[in-house]
């Protein structure tokens, strides 16, 4: 999968983005992060891209003529990087912002099918809303609170989406069952030692009764997304039998508040 951002920091990428897991995945050439300065596209002598916004208020706004030129450029450059350019169909853009519909799993998993993803990178007070008009397929966000820039939300929307892509991760069971699977958050996981500070860990895990293991992870994942995320449960995927133990908790926590 080919990411491409346009931003006016590409140095930032640079520094995150070429360690660990995602480093290695580019390195082994399983993805690629490609950066296009949006300032290269300046006609301004001294390549200011921001300009006042009109009808006043404060902070500058991010002119439409560079975005759309980048933006150009970029299409033309994943075009021309393709064996058959025949076979070419326009890249999503997800432009990235607070006003955005609010990042998840899901939409990390449908991204992640795609071969190329452009996403834009705001700063200042955002972008002239009419290049965003002609050129973003997506709005997102990744939560409720406004940060500086755009690389941060364009960093975390590519490590979320990919590791979901097949070969980043070494051991693609690790992204199968882990948090959001089912609409559950993942169950506690423990390492050696055995006892740690006088804290044991859970006997069944010792057992190597994997039916009784499995059950016992199902049922500390309903707990904990009880506990931390009632809100996902509406639309978890369980079982009869895990319904009622999620009733039993219900109760449990109902009898402890009123007695
Ligand atoms: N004036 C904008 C507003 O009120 O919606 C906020 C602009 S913000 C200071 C500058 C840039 O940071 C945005 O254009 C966007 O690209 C990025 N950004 C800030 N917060 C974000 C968030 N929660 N999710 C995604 N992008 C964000």
């Amino acid at each position: 999968m080919n990411f491409h951002v346009m931003t006016l920091f590409p140095e930032m990428f640079e520094a995150c983005m070429n360690i660990s897991i995602i480093g290695r995945a580019v390195e082994n050439g399983i993805i690629s992060i490609n950066t296009v300065n949006i300032r290269d596209f300046s006609e301004d002598k001294h390549k200011r891209v921001d300009d006042y916004p009109y009808g006043g208020g404060a902070g500058m706004v991010i002119q439409p003529e560079p975005v759309y030129k980048a933006f150009g450029y970029l299409v033309n450059h994943i075009k021309l990087s393709k064996d058959d350019p025949g076979s070419f169909k326009k890249p999503r853009v997800v432009y990235v912002t607070p006003q955005g519909y609010v990042f998840n799993q899901n939409m990390a998993y449908e991204l992640s099918q795609e071969e190329d993803l452009i996403i834009l990178c705001g700063h200042y007070e955002g972008i002239d809303e009419r290049v965003l008009e002609m050129i973003v397929t997506d709005y997102i966000s990744i939560g409720d609170y406004v940060l500086t820039g755009g690389e941060l939300p364009a960093m975390v929307l590519i490590d979320a989406i990919a590791r979901l892509v097949p070969g980043v991760l070494s051991n693609e069971a690790s992204a199968e069952f882990e948090s959001f699977k089912d609409n559950l958050l993942e169950y506690p996981q423990y390492t050696r030692p055995e006892v740690f500070m006088g804290r044991r860990v859970p006997e069944v895990l010792l057992s190597g009764h994997h039916a009784k293991i499995e059950e016992f992870r199902r049922q500390q994942s309903i707990a904990r997304t009880y506990e931390r995320r009632p809100d996902l449960l509406e639309n978890a995927v369980l079982t009869e039998e895990e319904r009622e133990y999620l009733t039993r908790l219900i109760f449990q926590k109902n009898f402890d508040i009123y007695s």
